[in-house]
């Protein structure tokens, strides 16, 4: 049995009638770039998330870049951000020209560690960009108070958590703003790049939305300079029809990972959910021990994993001119070796799910 780590195929062969009509939409307005297709995503993320605003943008990456830029954060400041997530997170701090402060995340979730933003606070600290990593909210609550106490500004990284909720609020409601990519194998997947903003202020949303499309107010007339970063209106309308998808196949994935934890407790560490968290798993990342043994045990069973991710930030060579040490991210680093992503995606049948858990169980079993 093959066991595809996300199935973007067997995904459209399920919406495909809608999505081919929407695309064909598209072509015969030849809304490409902005239009009612982008108003109208930008209308239904904003209502999903429960965010005043949402500007859409080229992909996530730019939409931290935009973030930052937007707040003002340049040259001079530091913005402190988690020692495991996708490089994209630092790589915008360091293109808007501040510097990037890197802390160790928390032993259970993975996600930062809060007493460890507080000690790397300084004067010239300006922002924490909290990662919703796997898809399991930041703790958000004694991030905010942090933040408030030292006057700093909250961009939620939000690439891996379309739906996610801390209490009873989503992603994308606690900072100042939050940055969603939809690339394809995300929660929320477009057919190519893109990204959004969101935000309830709506100065800082006029802001980005001018930035994000060369500084712009109207037709060639220019506040100040900005980039070319939108959302085009063919993503636009396919996220508009997977939006209507997306509580169901994150409802799927929160039914996979139950069962995983069910099959594999006790045969390899399961990922620890806090009380005050809906994980929407945008992956389902388990503790192994003898990684390499395991992963080609599965592969010889059609079972596909991966590892997010095999460096933590701080050790990329990257950022070897920061001169980071093993012992400055100890938990990010024992983590290094042994966390494994296992298939997960909305499409997964049970059957592909026991043969997971059976084959897991027998690749872990002592010999
Ligand atoms: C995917 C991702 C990004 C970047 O998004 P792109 O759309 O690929 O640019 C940023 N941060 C995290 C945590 C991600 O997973």
């Amino acid at each position: 049995m093959n066991v595809p780590f996300v199935d973007l195929q067997a995904q459209y062969r399920s919406i495909k009638s809608e999505i081919d009509q929407a695309i064909a939409g598209v072509l015969r307005d030849a809304a490409f770039i902005g239009g009612k297709y982008v108003e109208s995503f930008e209308r239904d993320f904003a209502a999903y998330v429960g965010a005043g605003h949402c500007i859409g943008v080229a992909n996530g990456t730019d939409a931290l870049f935009i973030a930052l830029k937007a707040l003002g954060i340049g040259p001079g400041d530091e913005v402190i951000t988690v020692a495991n997530s996708f490089i994209a997170t630092s790589e915008a701090v360091t293109a808007a020209g501040a510097q990037v402060v890197f802390v160790d995340c928390d032993s259970g979730t993975y996600t930062i560690d809060i007493a460890g933003i507080e000690r790397a606070i300084t004067k010239r600290t300006r922002a924490i960009i909290p990662v919703h990593l796997y898809g399991q909210m930041a703790d958000m609550e004694p991030l905010q108070a942090l933040a408030k106490k030292h006057g700093l500004r909250i961009i939620e990284d939000a690439a891996q958590a379309h739906g996610a909720r801390y209490h009873d609020r989503a992603a994308g409601t606690f900072g100042d703003c939050a940055c969603f990519s939809f690339y394809p194998g995300k929660n929320l997947g477009a057919y190519g790049d893109g990204g959004a903003i969101v935000t309830g202020d709506g100065v800082l949303a006029k802001k980005i939305r001018m930035f994000s499309n060369h500084g712009r107010t109207e037709k060639y007339n220019h506040e100040f300079e900005g980039i070319n970063s939108r959302l085009d209106g063919i993503q636009a309308a396919i996220l508009d029809v997977k939006l209507k998808h997306v509580e169901r196949w994150t409802e799927r994935r929160r039914a996979v990972a139950g069962t995983y934890d069910a099959g594999l407790k006790g045969f390899v560490g399961t990922p620890a959910v806090a009380p005050a968290c809906r994980h929407v798993y945008h992956l389902y990342v388990v503790r192994v021990k003898h990684r390499e043994r395991v992963i080609a045990f599965l592969k010889e069973r059609g079972i596909a994993t991966g590892i997010h991710y095999p460096i933590p930030l701080p050790f990329l060579n990257a950022y070897r001119h920061l001169g980071h040490q093993a012992a400055d991210f100890p938990v990010a680093g024992s983590l290094q070796g042994e966390i494994l992503s296992l298939p997960m995606h909305g499409d997964l049948t049970d059957a592909q799910v026991d043969h997971v858990i059976d084959s897991l169980r027998e690749a872990v079993r002592p010999s």
